[in-house]
């Protein structure tokens, strides 16, 4: 579609970074432009919407950056899902695998409720760990999933199959 086109025109390959051989998806460039940012935030809140979120979950760091825009278009909350060691109050914490070692995520403890059904949002899905852990993190607060909704998924590292049980029939949106 346009709007795929105009996407993907605004996001940039970068070779070997963080490491070699890794081509990282640099979202900067879409960032810097209003016309595409402004597009992919209201996708975005459209699937927000659409889903019957009453919250938005961003993953640290670049969830915060497009999750903050669409809770606001949506009408809904935000939340932030952050690195462990961030978030001041009492949190609940996930730990998840990395190619080496571990990484954990956090929310507050009382950020959602089983009244809420919460939208995550990140800009790439690549093994599917990160975001795995925030929806683990959201079922333990008692919280319905309605989604999660990303800019880009990296299809090859096969990241769906590794979020399908988590999401238990709810929708992965790649923009
Ligand atoms: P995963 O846990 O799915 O392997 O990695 C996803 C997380 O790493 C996301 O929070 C995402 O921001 C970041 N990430 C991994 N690869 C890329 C990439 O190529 N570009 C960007 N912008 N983020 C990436």
């Amino acid at each position: 579609s346009s709007l795929q086109e105009l996407l993907l025109s605004r996001i940039k390959d970068v070779p070997d970074y963080p490491e070699p051989g890794i081509v990282f998806k640099d979202i900067t460039p879409l960032l810097a432009d209003p016309a595409a940012f402004t597009a992919l935030t209201d996708a975005l809140a459209d699937i927000c919407l659409r889903q019957g979120a009453t919250k938005v979950v961003g993953l640290e760091a670049r969830g915060f950056i497009l999750g903050a825009p669409v809770a606001v278009r949506a009408g809904v909350g935000f939340v932030p899902a952050r690195k462990a060691g961030k978030l001041p109050g009492a949190t609940l914490g996930q730990s998840y695998a990395l190619e080496y070692g571990t990484a954990e995520i956090e929310i507050h403890a009382d950020a959602l409720t089983p009244h809420d059904r919460v939208l995550v949002i990140d800009d790439v899905l690549a093994t599917g760990g990160t975001a795995r852990a925030s929806l683990e993190l959201i079922g333990r607060t008692g919280a319905q999933v309605a989604g999660v909704a990303v800019l880009m998924e990296l299809g090859f590292l096969r990241g769906r199959e590794r979020l399908e049980p988590a999401l238990a029939g709810a929708p992965l949106e790649a923009l």
